[in-house]
């Protein structure tokens, strides 16, 4: 090729990559004001207990309401961990959600606990447990409420130092669970050296475990020696009734996914808990 061409080659490509980095740096002082603008909103996906039918659960899922729309949490986390903004946002979610508990209390409403996903950038940050325990203290009354997902591969990038967070979390009443589990490398011995409640089965297994023998045998193992260690299994992105009845089978606890409910804003939760007290 002629060096006309590679050169013309070379300047759509640094004009295609200047754009992406206008569009990432516009995204990113949208995110910034995001805060303040009140934007962020908590939606809540209920957890249902397998044995009784049961919501025994809620787990807050951050959503941002643009003026185009909902935007998924896919789209942002990552730049608010790149920038750091993630602390701030993830404490702010903790803290939405013990409000949200509060207000349906006052309403009479008792909620299930609810789980708040925390990233790897916020367990880091050393200012991390104060905060939590900061937010809790600010609840006296709401003492079980709250409960963490950390994912798999994330805990076991600084054991040590993990678990000794996890035990200062777990005196203030704070469960923790193992979020996307199966997908990381972590041995399940690990777990009974970390105050662990529950551990959460990676939806990628229960999607294919009807097809797949391999995963079918994943999932049971991992809930014979979840339950061996005294932890409770949770089934995610469950959407089939087959799924359901499978997971019976093999005496997992509970269950989350599409086929009970999507996740849902909090007016919704609030009619649910009011149907449940009322029957
Ligand atoms: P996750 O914690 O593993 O959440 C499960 C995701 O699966 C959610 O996506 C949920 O909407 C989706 N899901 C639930 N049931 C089904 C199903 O039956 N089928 C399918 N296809 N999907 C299902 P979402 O809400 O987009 O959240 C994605 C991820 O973003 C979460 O994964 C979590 O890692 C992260 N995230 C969400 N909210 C927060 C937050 O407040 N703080 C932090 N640090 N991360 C968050
Ligand atoms: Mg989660
Ligand atoms: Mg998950
Ligand atoms: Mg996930």
């Amino acid at each position: 090729k002629s060096a006309k061409q590679a050169n013309a080659k070379y300047l759509f490509y640094a004009r295609e990559m200047n754009a992406l980095v206008a569009e990432k740096l516009i995204l990113e002082n949208r995110l910034r004001q995001a805060l303040d603008k009140q934007e962020f909103i908590l939606h809540y996906q209920p957890k249902i207990n397998l044995s009784s039918d049961e919501v025994c659960g809620l787990e807050a899922l951050i959503r941002w309401q643009t003026q185009d729309g909902l935007v998924p949490p896919i789209k942002f986390i990552p730049l608010l961990e790149e920038t750091g903004m993630i602390i701030e946002v993830g404490l702010w979610a903790i803290r939405k959600a013990m409000e949200d508990r509060q207000a349906w209390k006052e309403k009479g409403l008792i909620s299930p606990p609810i789980a708040v996903n925390v990233s790897s950038v916020q367990i880091k940050d050393k200012n991390f447990v104060p905060a939590v325990i900061s937010v809790l203290d600010s609840f006296p009354d709401d003492k079980a409420g709250l409960e963490l997902e950390i994912t798999e591969t994330l805990i076991m990038e600084n054991l040590d130092d993990n678990i000794k967070k996890f035990y200062e979390l777990k005196d203030k009443g704070v469960r923790i669970s193992i979020d996307d589990f199966g997908t990381g490398y972590s041995s399940l011995s690990y777990m009974s050296k970390l105050p662990v409640n529950a551990l959460k089965i990676d939806r990628s297994f229960i999607s294919d475990m009807l097809d797949n023998p391999d995963d079918t045998n994943i999932v049971s193992t991992i809930i014979m020696l979840a339950h061996s260690l005294n932890l409770k299994v949770i089934a995610e992105g469950v959407e089939t009734t087959e799924q359901v009845n499978l997971l019976r089978l093999l005496k997992c606890d509970q269950f989350q996914g599409y086929l009970f409910s999507p996740p849902v804003p909090p007016l919704d939760i609030e009619t649910m808990l009011k149907a449940r007290s009322t029957t």
